[in-house]
């Protein structure tokens, strides 16, 4: 037989479909030719396969994921100029913002009322280094200021 014929059989010959006389014939060809023999072990390969399919079943949630993937791909796609501000001008906003912090603080700061009374800066200026009282000789207090005063 030729090598086309029994490639046409070798599915029924696997599925055990053919009459003695025709199964000896297409065995005895897939001795002498190996095409034909690797054509008949891809087919077994295949049926083995279509057999353990039956295990290969998909996972209960695959759909649900399949769709919030989609939904979360369509939204990027739709949102791109929130995308842009969230993410390109993040930098932009915070350093504006800071300057708007620092010119209120400033125009806040003019404007309040200094805390300070022209009667209290007088009480202030009594006290001077005569007013207090002199350093125990030889405490740490004296010596820092002492050293301070050498380097002056
Ligand atoms: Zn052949």
């Amino acid at each position: 037989m030729k090598c086309s014929v029994i490639q046409q059989k070798l599915s029924a010959c696997l599925d055990g479909e053919l009459e003695d006389s025709q199964n000896f014939l297409v065995e005895s060809h897939l001795k002498t030719c190996q095409t034909c023999a690797t054509e008949f072990e891809k087919l077994k390969k295949m049926d083995a396969l279509l057999d353990d399919g039956v295990r290969l079943r998909p996972h209960p949630y695959l759909l649900t994921r399949v769709k919030a993937s989609v939904r979360a791909s369509l939204e990027k796609q739709t949102r791109p100029l929130w995308a842009f501000l969230h993410k390109g001008l993040a930098p932009a906003f915070v350093v504006a913002g800071l300057l708007l912090g620092i010119v209120i603080g400033l125009q806040l700061n003019d404007n309040l009322p200094s805390r300070a009374t022209t009667e209290q800066s007088a009480d202030y200026s009594i006290i001077d280094a005569n007013f207090v009282e002199p350093l125990p000789s030889g405490s740490i207090t004296a010596t820092y200021v002492g050293l301070v005063n050498s380097m002056q």
